[in-house]
C-alpha cells in the first residue's frame, strides 16, 4: 500500500505548478489536501471580507480540482499545531509536505507544527514556492540581505528561473473508513465566508480558483501588456494585470506567470512592447524584494524600518482618519480611490501611492493606521507587499530616497487628466469642470450643491509642517 502524504495547502490553492505538491506527489500515489482555517488569522481585526471571499472561491475550486484527479482535499477549523499533527496521526500519514512562508506569524507556526509532528515521528518536507527566487538566493556581494531594490532587481533578474512544474496529476484519496476516522479527527465541509463571519456582497474584481487566474494572464499577456509602461500610471484606464488576489493566494503559480512573459518577449515585434513587458517583470521583482526583505527582517511588521519615525508626532486627529477612510477629504483623486477600495476590495497602484502620502504626509496621520486600514479592505491584502508600500509611501522604509510628497493635485493633473476616474467613483461630481475636479479647487457653492466637502486641509500648509516636523526629528 502507498504511503498517505497530506499536503498542507496555505497560500497556493492550486494544483498546476506546485513545487511542494508536485514533490508529494512524486513521493507517493496517494496524496490528499489539507486547509486548516486557523482562528489566529481568521479572529485577527484586519481581515477583509473581500479577501476571505475569493479566498473560500479559491478554496472551493481547488476541492474540485481534487475531487477531479481522484483525492480529496479536507478542511480543519482549529489551530494548525494541533489540529495537523492529530489529523496526520489518526489517518497513520507518513509525512506532512508544505510550501514556505516569509511572514513571521506562519513561520513560527510552522515551527510548532513541524515539532508537533517530528516528535508523532511523522516526516515534514517544505519548499519554497511562491517566488523565483527564494529568501537567500539573492544576496549582496557581503552575503547580506538587499535593503535597496534596484541593486535587487539587477541580481535577481540576472538569476536563471525554474520552468513551471508538472501539474499533480491522478493520486489515490482516502478510503471511506480512513475519511470517517479523518472526520473523528476533525475535519469539516468548507464554510462559506458568511458563515465564518465574512460578508462581501459586491461582486469580487475577479473569479476565485486556478482557471480564472490562468484565465487573467492569458487576458493580460495578449492586450495589456503589450502598453503596460504607460498604461499602468492611469488610474482611469484598465492597464494593469489584476493579478495581485491570485498570486496572493497563490491561485497562479509564479513560475508559470514569468514563463508566460517570456513567451510574450519572444513574440514580441517592438522596443516600446519589449520595455512594457520588462516594466510588468520589474514589479514582479517588487513583490519578491517585499518578501524578502521581510523574512531577513521580521520587525518590519511591527513598525518603521528606520529609527527617525518611531517617536514621529503625528498631528492628525481620528476625524481626519475618518473622513480619508469614508473618501471624504474634499481632495477628488485622494476620495475617489478610496471609494474605489471600499466598494470593490481594490485599488489602483497609483492611487494606492497617492493616498498612502495624503494620509502621512498630508494628514500627518500614522502611516499604520492606513496600512491597516488597507488590509481590512484590499482583496488582495499581503503583508510584505502591503507592509513595504506603506513604508515606502511614508518614507520610513527601504527607499534611498528621503522624503516623498505627492500633490494630490499634480497627481490627479497627471495621471487622470479627464477625470474620468474622479467621475466614475465621485458620481456626485459628474457634472463639474474637469479643470476643477483636477486642480481639486472646486468653489464651495459647487461643493455644497454637490453635497461634497470642501478640502479638510491646505496641502502647502501641512507640507510645511510636514517639513518642520520631520527636520525637528532629525
Ligand atoms: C500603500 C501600498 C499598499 C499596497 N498593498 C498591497 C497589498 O496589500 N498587496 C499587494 O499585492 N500589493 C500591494 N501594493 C502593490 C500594488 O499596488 C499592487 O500589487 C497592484 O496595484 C495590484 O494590481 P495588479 O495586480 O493589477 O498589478 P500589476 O501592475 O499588474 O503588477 C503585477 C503584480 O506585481 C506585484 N506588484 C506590483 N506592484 C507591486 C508593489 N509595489 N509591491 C509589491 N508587489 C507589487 C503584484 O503581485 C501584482 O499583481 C501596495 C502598494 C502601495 C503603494
Amino acid at each position: 500500500m502507498a504511503d498517505l502524504v497530506l499536503f498542507w495547502h496555505r497560500r497556493d490553492l492550486r494544483i498546476t505548478d506546485n513545487i511542494g505538491l508536485s514533490a508529494a506527489r512524486a513521493h507517493s500515489s496517494k496524496v490528499v489536501g489539507i486547509f486548516c482555517l486557523d482562528p489566529n488569522i481568521l479572529n485577527r481585526d484586519d481581515m477583509a471580507p473581500a479577501r476571505v471571499s475569493y479566498m473560500v472561491g479559491c478554496l472551493q475550486a481547488l476541492e474540485q480540482r481534487y475531487e477531479c484527479a481522484g483525492s480529496q482535499l479536507l478542511f480543519l477549523k482549529a489551530k494548525p499545531e494541533q489540529a495537523i499533527p492529530q489529523l496526520a496521526r489518526a489517518l497513520q500519514a507518513s509525512s506532512v509536505y508544505w510550501n514556505q512562508d516569509v511572514e513571521p506569524y506562519g513561520r513560527e507556526r510552522d515551527r510548532k507544527v513541524t515539532e508537533a509532528l517530528q516528535n508523532e515521528g511523522i516526516a515534514v518536507s517544505t519548499f519554497w514556492d511562491q517566488l523565483l527566487h527564494a529568501p537567500g538566493e539573492i544576496l549582496t556581494g557581503a552575503g547580506e540581505p538587499y535593503t535597496v531594490y534596484t541593486p535587487f532587481w539587477r541580481n535577481w533578474s540576472s538569476k536563471t528561473k525554474l520552468a513551471p512544474v508538472p501539474k499533480f496529476g491522478n493520486a489515490q484519496g482516502l478510503t471511506p473508513e480512513e475519511h470517517a476516522t479523518a472526520i473523528e479527527a476533525g475535519i469539516m465541509p468548507l464554510p462559506t465566508a458568511p458563515e465564518l463571519g465574512f460578508v462581501w456582497d459586491a461582486p469580487l474584481i475577479m473569479d476565485p480558483g486556478e482557471q480564472a487566474a490562468q484565465e487573467t494572464l492569458d487576458y493580460f499577456c495578449h492586450n495589456a501588456i503589450a502598453e503596460y509602461q504607460e498604461n499602468r500610471n492611469f488610474p482611469g484606464v484598465p492597464g494593469t494585470s489584476l493579478l495581485s488576489a491570485p498570486l496572493k493566494f497563490g491561485a497562479i503559480g509564479i513560475r508559470t506567470v514569468w514563463t508566460a512573459t517570456t513567451i510574450v518577449l519572444e513574440d514580441c515585434r517592438s522596443d516600446e512592447m519589449r520595455a512594457s513587458i520588462q516594466t510588468w517583470r520589474q514589479e514582479l521583482a517588487w513583490r519578491e524584494f517585499y518578501q524578502h526583505a521581510l523574512y531577513a527582517f521580521p520587525t518590519l511588521a511591527d513598525g518603521p524600518y528606520r529609527s527617525l519615525w518611531r517617536n514621529f508626532p503625528w498631528q492628525g486627529t481620528d476625524a481626519q482618519f475618518e473622513a480619508w477612510c469614508n473618501g471624504q477629504t474634499g481632495f477628488p483623486i485622494v476620495d475617489a480611490a478610496m471609494r474605489q477600495l471600499n466598494q470593490t476590495g481594490w485599488m489602483h497602484n497609483r492611487c494606492r501611492m497617492i493616498v498612502a502620502s495624503f494620509l502621512t504626509k498630508d494628514l500627518i496621520v500614522n502611516w499604520q493606521r492606513g496600512e491597516k486600514y488597507f488590509m481590512q479592505n484590499l482583496i488582495d491584502g499581503d503583508l510584505s507587499a502591503n507592509n513595504g508600500g506603506w513604508q515606502w509611501s511614508a518614507s520610513s522604509g527601504m527607499d534611498p530616497k528621503p522624503l516623498r510628497i505627492f500633490n494630490p493635485s499634480t497627481q490627479a493633473q497627471k495621471f487622470d487628466p479627464e477625470a474620468d476616474y474622479i467621475r466614475e467613483w465621485i458620481p456626485e461630481l459628474r457634472s463639474v469642470d474637469t479643470t476643477q475636479l483636477v486642480s481639486g479647487k472646486i468653489p464651495i457653492e459647487v461643493c455644497d450643491r454637490a453635497g461634497y466637502p470642501v478640502p479638510i486641509v491646505d496641502h502647502a500648509v501641512q507640507q510645511r509642517l510636514f517639513k518642520q516636523l520631520y527636520q525637528q526629528q532629525k
